[in-house]
């Protein structure tokens, strides 16, 4: 299907390099990304500090110009490098809520969230202005308030004050950037579920922006994962937790058990038999298209969950994938114990709700589950 009629955004081959500052090694700040972000969907640019995140927005919002590539809009171009055509930013069907909120603090709540309608791309006047900000703020849980001044507001309800003013710009896609990182830890998990809820209710297509795993899991419908410019892995949260592409994402995402692989083989059922400096490990995952021939090294990945423990010892023999650890440390976390094990100098973390009596030195058997142990290629 074409991708204009399905997608808000398409956005090809963006490159952005900025004046290179002495002592910068990154000659782009953006290098060749490529994504899509469908009509209605929650989509989120999802990587460490510094990884382009708000470049991408700020070139998708018209603030910054890309050195390469296109970006398109509701099906029409935007921007587009090679045919220097760049629309202005206040003419592009976005709305954006910057990290800081923006709210003007010499003017009232109400006429804060009525600013775009007086001033965007669609202008109107007259008392249905104010009524029809009353009614968003209302939706937003801002009643009351209209008449106050913006900064009589607590960090939350400027939150959602710079929200119902970017929805009453009735944008197209809604950019959000980093837009829950001044609040505390309680209050950002209230929000954000709160955020998703307006997006659905609204049914609002974003693109949102966060340095945080757990935001971008609990939020999105699909997650672009973003390191050093580059686009590492497209996907939906689940399918990003389970089949992550590269060690760069299996450990950015949660947290992963990574083996270096020496050399890897063709195993049992389609899986691969990788040999690490823990012993031989069969792993029934790798990502589609990869070639076990051409990928020798890589690594093999492990959630904590997927190890298991049981008591070792002489006596004990190690089954397929299971190898002989000393217990190293071992913690209460109330819903799980969380273990460190080492096995042939290796530390291994492991996550499990078995009552498991452990204690420091104790002889262990580790066994990797090989249906959700994966091979990466990097
Ligand atoms: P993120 O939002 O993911 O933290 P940014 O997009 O802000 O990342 O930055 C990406 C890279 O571009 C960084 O190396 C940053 O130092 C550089 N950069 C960002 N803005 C500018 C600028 N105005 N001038 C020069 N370099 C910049
Ligand atoms: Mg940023």
């Amino acid at each position: 299907m074409n991708r204009e009629i399905t997608n808000s955004i398409v956005i090809t081959g963006l490159r952005k390099s900025y004046e290179r500052s002495p002592g910068s090694d990154a000659a782009y700040a953006i290098d060749g990304i490529s994504f899509d972000v469908p009509k209605g969907q929650f989509v989120t640019l999802l990587g460490p500090s510094g990884c382009g995140k708000t470049t991408t927005l700020r070139c998708i919002a018209g603030l910054e110009h890309a050195t390469e590539g296109r970006i398109e809009m509701g099906g029409e171009v935007v921007f587009d490098a090679q045919e220097k055509r760049h629309i202005k930013p206040e003419e592009r069907p976005i709305a954006m809520v910057p990290q800081s909120y923006g709210i003007w603090p010499h003017m009232r709540v109400v006429d804060n969230a009525a600013f775009p309608m007086r001033h965007g791309r669609h202008r109107r006047k007259g008392p249905e202005v104010r009524q029809r900000a009353l009614e968003m703020l209302e939706q937003v849980g801002l009643a009351g308030m209209a008449d106050r001044w913006a900064t009589q507001l607590s960090g939350g309800q400027q939150q959602r004050l710079a929200l119902a003013r970017a929805l009453l710009g009735d944008p197209e896609v809604l950019l959000l950037d980093e837009p829950l990182s001044n609040l505390d830890a309680k209050l950002r998990a209230k929000l954000r579920q709160e955020l998703r809820s307006f997006q659905e209710q609204f049914g609002v297509t974003s693109l949102y922006v966060t340095h945080d795993q757990a935001e971008a899991l609990a939020m999105s419908d699909t997650v672009v994962v973003m390191n050093k410019g580059r686009v590492e892995q497209i996907d939906r949260p689940e399918r990003l937790y389970d089949y992550p592409r590269s060690s760069f994402v299996a450990d950015f995402i949660g947290s992963a058990n990574l083996f270096p692989v020496r050399d890897a083989s063709p195993g049992r059922g389609g899986a691969v038999l990788a040999k690490t400096d823990i012993g031989p490990v069969l792993c029934a995952r790798s990502a589609p298209g990869q070639d076990v021939q051409s990928h020798n090294g890589g690594f093999v990945c492990v959630r904590p969950e997927d190890v298991e423990v049981r008591p070792g010892g002489t006596g004990a023999t190690p089954a397929e994938n299971e190898f002989a650890a000393v217990v190293e440390s071992s913690e209460f976390l109330g819903d799980r114990l969380e273990l460190v094990v080492r096995s042939a100098g290796i530390p291994i973390t492991v996550s499990t709700r078995a009552s498991l009596r452990c204690h420091q030195g104790m002889e262990v058997l580790v066994r990797l589950d090989s249906t959700s142990t994966s091979h990466l290629a990097s």
